[in-house]
């Protein structure tokens, strides 16, 4: 069974830590393919290599001297290179970097060498062969990343060599030119060369031990989530829970890969499994909880509504007119509730509302702005009795007012809605009751 590897920013920030990611990798024969980032932050208020990196960009775009940041780079680099006695010179690349930015400077080349120079250093580190990613990741025209292209031409260069280093977040566009996925676009390519490879596992090193089961800086020491699905994993991270970047999951959720996030700096840590599908439990009923402030409610009230088959279909359009996306849509027999992004619809609010009184004629049309919600999200809580009542036990507890509660019909989610005043102590209430109490 291959493995991919891929490690983030931290975990390649000085030569001491890329000594921590070789041992890793030499303790399991199966970890043939490298995804490394570019080196991040070593400590509070170090800027990532990115980050300079986009600087340097930003100066030579204007046509302004761009060498603070750029020997910055060099330094980080050169560092590395030294901490590891590796007798290994990058000054070919750093010059072909500073021509290309005196000359024709471009955002995303600059921005993708923190990757190409770290997987320089990381293939002669290990002694892997090093994959360019601009030569194995395609992107359309469109700019989106082509699929069907790479798995074929990054596939076959991979089972033409047993163990390589290919850096993360970038590829080549339709116009011959470099492209970066967006920020944090590392995960990607791990995702991407795991499925080409057709690996057993995506392994995902970072600097947590897993994915928590909610915000550190809401409940202290959160427990650490063992398993959990796309889909539940999906609906954490819409509410605002963050792990990786969004798109790494599709590449191996198609062909069915797990990932399995790590720990660089504590490795026997098992992390978290993320999965199509398991049999197993989690140990509490829920598997995470997780929320977002500001939202708005839209109430709209009008007898006898529900025996119009088309007031639903003519509310939802005066929204989608405005390009406001619906959150949820609560319903009680004459009333119908929106919930909607308080950014995205408050600009719009007149033409909005003054539409929906033009063509439903509600009786009440009622805005209520300031709600925060939580979804509490887990695969176990359909074959269990009593969550919501749990849930509700521990918010009025609290003496904290439910405005809104959703349940989704796959049973995977339960959403309420309190005021953003509230939020952070409807969280800590939720966690208490499910985990604390359930130990
Ligand atoms: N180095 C890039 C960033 O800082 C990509 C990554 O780390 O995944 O966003």
């Amino acid at each position: 069974m291959k493995k991919v590897v891929k490690f983030g920013g931290s975990s390649l920030a000085s030569a001491g830590q890329f000594q921590k990611v070789g041992a890793i990798i030499r303790s399991d024969e199966a970890r043939v393919y490298v995804v490394p980032s570019a080196p991040g932050k070593r400590h509070d208020g170090d800027i990532k290599v990115t980050d300079l990196l986009y600087e340097c960009y930003e100066l030579a775009s204007k046509g302004q001297n761009f060498y603070e940041p750029f020997l910055a780079v060099k330094d980080r680099y050169n560092e590395i290179i030294q901490g590891l006695g590796l007798n290994l010179s990058l000054a070919e690349a750093f010059d072909a970097i500073e021509d290309k930015l005196l000359h024709e400077p471009e955002k995303d080349y600059t921005a993708s060498r923190g990757e190409y120079l770290n997987g320089l250093i990381m293939s002669g580190y290990l002694g892997y062969e090093f994959i360019d990613a601009a030569e194995v990741i395609f992107f359309d025209e469109a700019g989106n990343f082509d699929q069907t292209k790479t798995d074929a031409v990054l596939g076959q260069k991979l089972s033409e060599c047993e163990r390589a280093v290919i850096p993360g977040f970038y590829g080549i566009g339709a116009d011959g030119h470099v492209k970066t996925f967006s920020r944090g676009g590392s995960d990607i390519t791990g995702s991407i060369v795991a499925r080409a490879c057709k690996a057993g596992v995506y392994e995902n090193w970072t600097d947590v031990s897993g994915l928590l089961m909610a915000d550190p800086h809401i409940v202290s020491s959160p427990a650490v989530m063992r398993n959990i699905t796309y889909k539940e994993l999906r609906e954490l991270s819409y509410m605002g829970a963050s792990v990786m970047h969004e798109d790494a999951i599709f590449p191996v959720k198609k062909a069915g890969i797990p990932i399995n996030i790590r720990n660089t700096n504590s490795p026997e840590d098992p992390g978290t499994w993320i999965v199509a599908n398991t049999a197993r439990r989690s140990k509490y009923t829920i598997t995470g909880i997780a929320g977002r402030k500001n939202f708005c409610s839209i109430v709209i009230a009008k007898d006898l509504m529900h025996s119009q088959p088309d007031f639903y279909t003519k509310v939802v359009q005066c929204f989608s007119e405005n390009a406001i996306p619906l959150e949820h849509l609560p319903s009680g027999i004459d009333t119908m509730t929106v919930i909607v992004q308080e950014g995205k619809f408050i600009e719009h609010e007149q033409e909005v509302l003054s539409r929906i009184a033009k063509i439903v004629q509600p009786e009440s049309l009622e805005v209520e702005s300031g709600i925060a919600l939580i979804a509490v999200v887990g695969r176990s809580m359909k074959s269990q009795t009593g969550t919501a009542a749990k849930i509700f036990r521990a918010l009025a507890e609290a003496r904290i007012n439910v405005r809104m509660i959703d349940q989704g019909a796959s049973e995977l989610n339960i959403i309420v809605g309190v005021l953003n005043e509230d939020f952070e102590r409807a969280i800590r209430s939720i966690y208490h009751i499910f985990v604390d109490k359930e130990e």
